[in-house]
């Protein structure tokens, strides 16, 4: 495993100096545009496609780099980029996560490169885990699986929501119900391939940010689907059953629940996501103080202005030190036994919040308007501190791990 390191190796500045080369130059100038048609461009995930940004491979090489600091660097040049479009490139990989936590390898083999698709017909994924009445409380999740053994098929119902891409992705992976008993516990995780019937799209919400993105409701209704579309396969889920249901008898420790690991592992990603829409802010506020003149000087000579810019500039920095902590403490295989992926996530993201903020008020009237992009950033840096566990989930989470 990867010594950790603050310096980013020559392979991996290429990699971001690339990303960065089609954020500003192909996510920047369409970012406004996106925002407005609040649609999915996929126009430019085709483009990202075939330059192999938008692949399994790519996304396996990060995912995978031993020193941790491939996804999270990835994440910060895309979501500086334009924090839709990025979602609406890397939200497949939260999907993938969930198959990479749970599949076995040959379900990872075969579902994961259908969310990909390919350069020339491009694809989605979505993992739909919350629903209405279950969103941070989710172990009060209701819909269902139940097997069919004279089929060997799981029948799933219910509603989900809020899913990046639901329902048009070409894979799903739903988080359902197996043993209504077990809480948290009795959820697992379901590919549904592609044109499974049963399974449609709800209404499509409208949003304060991220508007590139997808989201919507997604609604099963007796979908069928063939065993082996259960991730980690029947046995597992079987042992696993049968453990959760001796410790809920002897009242012993937690066992995680499926949907919650794919969270874990994907939190320092999202802080990586926030610092990236923070520096995005942080770099036009800058300019724009330096080049602004009020009084007969630069804004920025104004020490009001200034230390703000110096607050934003260390806050940035701090938070993708904690991203990157956590990010290389996942890798290297070391516990967050103090919550640190979810540090990572509520700095970041409160951070990014704020800095969009300041952002505006450095630009005045001009901030406050969509000839500039810092309201856009600023509407779709309040997604950091919502989904994937809001800021009060992190907070519980960290605030158990000192307890203990
Ligand atoms: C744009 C977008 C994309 C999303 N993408 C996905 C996706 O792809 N897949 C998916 O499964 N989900 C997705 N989500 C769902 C997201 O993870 C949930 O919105 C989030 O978990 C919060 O759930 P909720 O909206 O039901 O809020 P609630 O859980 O109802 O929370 C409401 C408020 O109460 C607070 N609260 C709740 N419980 C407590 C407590 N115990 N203590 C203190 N405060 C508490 C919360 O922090 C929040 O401020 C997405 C959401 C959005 C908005």
């Amino acid at each position: 495993m990867g010594e950790f390191t603050l310096e980013l190796n020559e392979d991996q500045k290429q990699v971001r100096d690339w990303l960065h080369g089609f954020a500003a130059d192909v996510m920047r100038p369409a970012a406004a545009e996106w925002d407005e048609r609040e649609e999915t461009p996929w126009p430019i995930i085709q483009e990202a496609a075939k330059l192999g940004i938008y692949s399994l491979d790519f996304y396996a090489q990060q995912f995978f780099d031993p020193t941790g600091l491939g996804i999270p660097m990835a994440m910060e040049e895309l979501f500086w980029g334009d924090a839709g479009i990025a979602l609406s490139i890397v939200g497949t990989g939260l999907a993938a996560v969930g198959v990479l936590a749970n599949g076995t390898e040959e379900q990872i083999g075969t579902w994961v490169p259908q969310m990909y698709g390919d350069a020339n017909d491009v694809k989605v994924a979505a993992f739909c885990s919350s629903e209405p009445d279950a969103g941070s409380d989710v172990a009060s999740m209701r819909t269902r699986a139940v097997y069919d053994e004279a089929k060997d098929e799981w029948v799933l119902n219910g509603t989900k929501t809020w899913a990046t891409n639901g329902g048009i992705a070409n894979v799903h992976v739903v988080v359902a119900v197996v043993d209504a008993e077990l809480g948290s516990k009795g959820h697992a995780s379901f590919i549904v391939p592609p044109n499974t019937p049963g399974l449609s799209q709800g209404q499509k919400f409208q949003k304060h940010g991220i508007r590139a993105s997808h989201t919507a409701e997604v609604v099963l209704e007796d979908v069928r689907i063939p065993g082996h579309c259960l991730l980690g396969g029947k046995d597992k889920l079987d042992e696993r059953l049968a453990r959760a249901r001796e410790k809920a008898k002897a009242g012993g420790e937690r066992v995680k629940n499926a949907a919650m690991a794919t969270f874990e592992a994907s939190r320092p990603a999202v802080g990586a996501m926030a610092v990236g829409t923070a520096r995005a802010a942080y770099e036009v506020a800058l300019d724009y103080a330096k080049t602004r003149v009020q009084f007969g000087r630069p804004i920025i000579e104004n020490q009001g202005v200034a230390f703000q810019l110096a607050d934003m500039a260390t806050q940035i920095d701090a938070a993708r030190l904690l991203v990157w902590r956590a990010s290389w403490m996942a890798t290297a295989g070391k516990p967050f036994t103090a919550a640190e992926g979810s540090m990572s996530k509520l700095y970041a993201s409160e951070v990014a919040k704020k800095v969009t903020a300041q952002a505006i008020q450095i630009l005045g009237g001009n901030g406050y308007t969509r000839e500039y992009p810092v309201e856009r950033m600023h509407r779709d840096a309040a997604i950091y501190t919502i989904f994937e566990g809001t800021s009060e989930i992190q907070r519980m989470v960290i605030s158990r791990a000192l307890a203990k």
